[in-house]
């Protein structure tokens, strides 16, 4: 039994899907005007591990994540530079696929593009205004929210009558009701738009996600997801969309991650505390950070700091070696059995998959493998590992890292070590000439290293060095 937090009841549920065996899953994708951010990456690193374990647990998923190529702020992005806005969301199509690759996502099934889907745009757009549900002023078509609004607060968990006396919005003279909300928006000359009943334009960002969730999985959509910025108004006015054309919810379970912290603060463009996935893969190895994210539950906040992911990276690296020893391991002991730790390591398998099947509570099933470490670890140092027990321990490790998505280079990782080695070699070296006053020496080895890519620092604790890429 899966258990999933719904946004929808605020509770966890019993996973049953509308098909047996077949989980359909959708995603909100990203709006592709820029490099996607961290933020990002915790979202569809989460979903990813969701699926991962889903598909462990021998159901079908089929997975869905768009991309919004079409928007405002990839229109903004065009004027401000004068590139063609279908060429800027071709460069971060891809900008995104390569993040997302090298943090080790499986693709998803169906990646529906939004400028290739407005025809069901269109045809879902006219049918809520055939349904008397929605109205056009200039152009633009608003869906008329007082009309819709026994299907509001689905995930907001708030009433219309609420939310007009509460939250400040922007009076807008030609709507009805402050909260309607675009489902077709007429285009100013030279912007991206499509011919339709109200004239040119293009669709609005929620009936996208609508048309295309139902299109290519059906409606009611076994799970919907997306980050919790996304609640209100997005997934609130997709699900009422998709009532108005369908006559029922568009998703059994909703499901968000989180926020993402920089410092203990909210993540903000114009705070200008703010990192790109590509910044981070620059300082850090892609499973560092995917460790990072994973082992924290997908709905508590996360801080990111330069602290935490260097716990992160330490962390891995005890699982990394720890791996590596176990590949290396060739002393076995004579005995079949040590006494009770198979029985331990397969405990430790179930409690990760009860942890996991508690609302995919990952942070918890880390624990399980660090615990594996442990009992591995300490069979290795004590010569005690037969064979059996140093198979079911690489299978067990990799079974439980694997449906978490980390994976571990066994050949690249003596590699590694051996450049380490030799790095810190040359530093002594240097630090030796340095001492003797051979100054040209001494810069000279620095520039060598810098010339391969291996830049060193001189600090008060001694010489550090990294790689830079
Ligand atoms: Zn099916
Ligand atoms: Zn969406």
């Amino acid at each position: 039994m899966i258990l999933i937090h719904n946004t929808a009841s605020g509770k966890k549920e019993e996973l049953e899907t509308v098909e047996s065996g077949h989980v359909r899953m959708y995603v909100c994708g990203v709006t592709v005007y820029d490099d996607s951010h961290i933020g990002h990456a915790r979202s569809y690193v989460s979903f990813d591990v969701m699926r991962r374990w889903l598909m462990h647990r021998g159901y079908r998923v089929t997975y869905v994540v768009n991309y919004t190529d079409v928007d405002d702020r990839i229109i903004d992005r065009s004027n401000q530079t004068d590139e063609p806005w279908e060429v800027i969301a071709r460069r971060y199509i891809a900008s995104y696929d390569e993040d997302m690759d090298r943090l080790n996502n499986l693709r998803p099934d169906i990646t529906p593009k939004a400028t290739e889907e407005i025809p069901d745009m269109i045809e879902a757009v006219k049918t809520i205004v055939d349904k008397g549900l929605a109205y056009e002023v200039d152009g633009d078509v608003y869906f008329d929210i007082e009309k819709g609004k026994q299907w509001f607060g689905t995930l907001k968990h708030q009433s219309i009558d609420d939310m007009r006396s509460g939250a400040r919005v922007e009076v807008d003279e030609r709507k009805h009701n402050p909260h309607d909300f675009a489902l077709w928006k007429s285009s100013k000359p030279g912007e991206p738009s499509w011919e339709s009943p109200w004239g040119k334009g293009r669709p609005g960002w929620h009936i996208e996600c609508s048309t295309m969730s139902s299109k290519y999985l059906g409606i009611p959509i076994d799970i919907h997801g997306g980050g919790m910025d996304l609640i209100f108004p997005h997934h609130e006015s997709e699900n009422m969309q998709t009532w108005a054309i369908e006559g029922k919810a568009l998703a059994k379970y909703w499901i968000h991650n989180g926020w993402l912290m920089i410092d203990e603060e909210k993540m903000s463009k114009s705070l200008d505390n703010f990192f790109t996935i590509k910044e981070i893969l620059d300082r850090f190895d892609p499973m560092v950070l995917r460790f990072f994210l994973v082992h924290t539950h997908y709905r508590s906040p996360i801080d990111f700091s330069d602290a935490n992911l260097e716990e992160a990276r330490q962390a891995y690296e005890r699982l990394a070696t720890f791996r590596l020893a176990l590949e290396r391991y060739t002393e076995f002991a004579e005995e079949e059995e040590v006494e009770g730790l198979e029985e331990q390591v397969e405990a430790n398998r179930l409690i990760f998959g009860r942890s996991m099947d508690d609302d995919f509570n990952t942070r918890l099933a880390v624990t399980q493998i660090f615990e594996l470490v442990r009992i591995g670890n300490q069979v290795m140092m004590d010569h005690r590992l037969s064979k059996r027990l140093h198979r079911i321990l690489e299978d067990t490790f990799d079974e439980l890292t694997g449906v978490l998505g980390l994976e571990f280079d066994l050949v690249g990782g003596e590699g590694a070590s051996l450049v380490a080695g030799l790095v810190e070699y040359l530093i002594e070296l240097r630090h030796e000439a340095r001492d003797a006053k051979d100054f040209e020496k001494a810069d000279g080895i620095r520039a060598k290293l810098k010339d391969m890519g291996v830049v060193l620092e001189d600090g008060a604790e001694g010489t550090t060095w990294r790689v830079e890429r």
